[in-house]
């Protein structure tokens, strides 16, 4: 009986389809990677590229794995090149930015931060929710589910050893301290880059969408030009101009 037969028959499950989506990968995390993978959950860290946010470090013996996690329901279409990927429900398209190159991002800060070679990091993409792929994936984007294991075989793929134990202890010991910091002095820098991110004239801060200048053609601010999310009506961010 495997891990998984077990989770079906005690309907744990069901009750674990209603999780959201990073505290699954928690669970998933925990529970399935053997001790030799430490995991470091919302990790963010502060360089000279900015303050960053990591959903999930883990840190072993065959590297760094940054990883990025995407709640999505629908079928989901991109590939490596594009900026903005595709997610449709019901024939209607939303935009959202190219997983990979955000994480290519987070990866570059986590090498900056750590002062490792960025060949020692990987990057990973994980979509929770019911959602499909409907163009093929590169093997780093997965689908991510309790019962879904491509992730961790990804991960568990990776057998070049390319950190020592010393190396390891003082990565973890570095994420650690990100870690407390962030509790606080990281977390008002970063509510600074948010700010700075909401001020941004051409991404929705919401969802990354671009935003589009529109003019209001009802109500008492009509004729007034505004600042739109291209994702409406799924995604309501405006803001004036
Ligand atoms: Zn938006």
């Amino acid at each position: 009986m495997t891990l998984e037969d077990i989770l079906k028959a005690t309907g744990l499950e069901a009750r674990l389809k209603g999780w959201t989506g990073e505290l699954k990968t928690r669970f998933v995390n925990s529970l399935f990677l053997s001790a030799e993978y430490k995991v470091f959950n919302n990790v963010i860290i502060r360089t000279k590229r900015g303050s960053t946010q990591i959903d999930h470090v883990i840190v072993s013996p065959y590297g760094l794995f940054a990883v990025e996690t995407k709640d999505k329901t629908g079928w989901i279409y991109g590939d490596e090149e594009q900026r903005q990927w595709t997610e449709v429900i019901y024939n209607k398209r939303y935009y959202f930015p190219n997983p990979l190159h955000q994480n290519y991002g987070h990866k570059m800060s986590l090498a900056e931060y750590l002062g490792i070679g960025r060949e020692k990091i990987r990057s990973l993409v994980i979509f929770w929710g019911n959602c499909e792929f409907k163009t093929s994936m590169p093997d780093n984007v997965c689908k991510g589910g309790i019962l879904s294991s491509g992730f961790r075989e990804y991960i568990q793929g990776k057998r070049e050893v390319l950190l020592s134990s010393e190396m390891i202890d003082s990565i973890c010991l570095r994420l650690k301290a990100a870690k407390e910091d962030s509790g606080f002095f990281s977390g008002l820098r970063h509510v600074d880059e948010v700010k700075r991110k909401y001020s941004s004239i051409t991404s929705c801060p919401k969802c990354g969408g671009d935003l589009v200048k529109r003019v209001s053609t009802r109500g008492e601010r009509k004729g007034v030009a505004f600042l739109g999310c291209s994702n409406y009506p799924r995604c309501k961010y405006l803001r004036d101009i």
